[in-house]
């Protein structure tokens, strides 16, 4: 069924969408890379186990490591060849991580255990499950919780109604796009898959309004199903976040500091729908995924990298950058994490490389708040993002909880409309490192 509203919810921002540079490429596959950093923490949770020592022959598809509670993820080697270290490697989201360390071959040699079974939708949910688990599936849209884990409800918050998540409302990335246009059934599938294991019969696929080609061929698939509903959404920055998405789909409101699954809902990502289809029909593991390339390198692209490839390859593979770059952004450019080194690797999570020229990264300068509301008015959880940030700078941890500080998603929308050029997010980070190591104190 084909929804006409648009939906949305209140707040947000509409920043410059940036998308057309690279929206009508399709995906590339990048040659295999001579080397891979495989980090053994690639999603939230406790950090894997390492499986494998320096010397060790691996194929393609191997587990390198193993998970070390329900919320870990094992990770698996993207090529074949052999491993030459595990060490401290610099890590895409800042600090330094065990990684192992496979040097290639250059053959791609295969786990035979990769192969498609025909009858995969008869298996038993819970051996779907399985394979889900085994294959160290985490959310692909960039937040990397595992998904094994929001597989698995409690008993007692019983879900309802399922949200697959095709907005890409991020600026410049086109990913998801790509995959949805390039990858629609595979995608309706995996998401039949997820309904099947929640046992759930409500499946709402919601997209942007500007991805009218993606819209029209999900219509096309699923237009004789009976639980399935397509659900076009306005354009607008921060759609795909979780609670805005659940809003705008269902009309419930998540409340601060609980997850989707209170108001019987869960949400997963396009691309981790593909993988769980993967997962489950071919017993294929998470070694690659879609990285859009995009801003100052000389020919934006739609790629199809292995885990582990360092974000240099990738650069290169669209000619490398156009004069000098001011900032290197994995994910997009308001939620995405600056890089200080390109020789870090693509991970589970990594949406996207967005190069910003010198010339766009303007230096902060910071001005006293003058009390003009916007923030406040584009904050989609409710937060007053000035005061919050105010507490912060004068270390009054209570009153910025109080503020909502908590209840922050990191979306940068306040700091995108501030005039004053304050850095309010980052205040906020901070604040909520913060908050969060004083209570921890306080409990021991
Ligand atoms: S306070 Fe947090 S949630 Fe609100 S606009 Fe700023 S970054 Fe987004
Ligand atoms: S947008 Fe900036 S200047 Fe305006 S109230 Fe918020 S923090 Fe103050």
């Amino acid at each position: 069924m084909l929804h006409i509203l648009q939906k949305t919810f209140k707040g947000g921002i509409h920043p410059p969408e940036n998308k057309d540079i690279s929206a009508a490429k399709p995906i590339e596959r990048l040659p295999l890379p001579g080397y891979v950093v495989i980090p053994l923490q690639q999603h939230i949770g406790k950090l894997s186990e390492a499986l494998v020592q320096a010397g060790d022959d691996v194929v393609t598809g191997q587990p390198v490591s193993k998970a070390s509670g329900f919320v870990s993820l094992p990770s698996h080697s993207s090529i074949s060849g052999k491993v030459k270290s595990i060490e401290s490697f610099p890590h895409p989201l800042g600090q330094k991580v065990p990684s192992v360390i496979i040097e290639g071959d250059g053959e791609d040699r295969m786990s035979e255990q990769i192969k498609f079974q025909a009858d995969y939708m008869s298996l038993p949910p819970d051996e779907m499950k399985r394979r889900i688990t085994e294959a160290g599936i985490a959310g692909m849209g960039g937040a990397t919780f595992p998904t094994h884990v929001k597989l698995s409800p409690p008993q007692d918050k019983p879900i309802d109604t399922v949200i697959l998540n095709g907005a890409e409302c991020e600026p410049y990335l086109t990913a998801d796009h790509r995959l949805m246009i390039e990858h629609t059934e595979e995608i309706v599938e995996g998401f039949r898959i997820i309904l099947r294991i929640l046992g759930v019969s409500r499946g709402i696929i919601a997209i942007e309004k500007n991805k009218p080609d993606a819209i029209f061929l999900f219509e096309k698939f699923t237009k004789d199903d009976p639980n399935l509903e397509l659900l076009p959404l306005k354009v607008k920055y921060p759609q795909g976040a979780e609670k805005q998405l659940i809003f705008a789909s269902t009309g419930r409101r998540v409340p601060a500091g609980k997850l989707p699954m209170e108001v019987r809902c869960l949400v997963h990502n396009v691309g981790t729908a593909k993988a769980i289809y993967e997962a489950v029909a071919y017993q294929k593991p998470l070694i690659e995924r879609v990285v859009t390339v995009t801003g100052a390198v000389k020919e934006p692209k739609n790629i199809r990298a292995r885990i582990g490839t360092p974000l240099r390859n990738l650069i290169e593979f669209c000619g490398g950058f156009v004069g000098t770059p001011g900032k290197v952004i994995m994910g997009g450019p308001m939620m995405g994490v600056a890089q200080y080194t390109i020789d870090v690797p693509v991970i589970k999570g990594t949406s996207g490389v967005v190069v910003l020229p010198s010339e766009q990264v303007r230096e902060m300068r910071l001005q006293p708040c003058i009390n003009c509301g916007r923030c406040v008015k584009v904050c989609p959880m409710n937060i007053m993002p000035n005061l919050a940030a105010t507490y912060i700078e004068n270390n009054l941890w209570e009153e910025a909880k109080s503020a909502g500080a908590l209840d922050c998603m990191e979306c940068g929308s306040c700091g995108y409309v501030c005039p004053a050029g304050r850095n309010i997010l980052h205040n906020i980070r901070f604040g909520k490192f913060m908050i969060l190591e004083q209570e921890k104190a306080s409990k021991n």
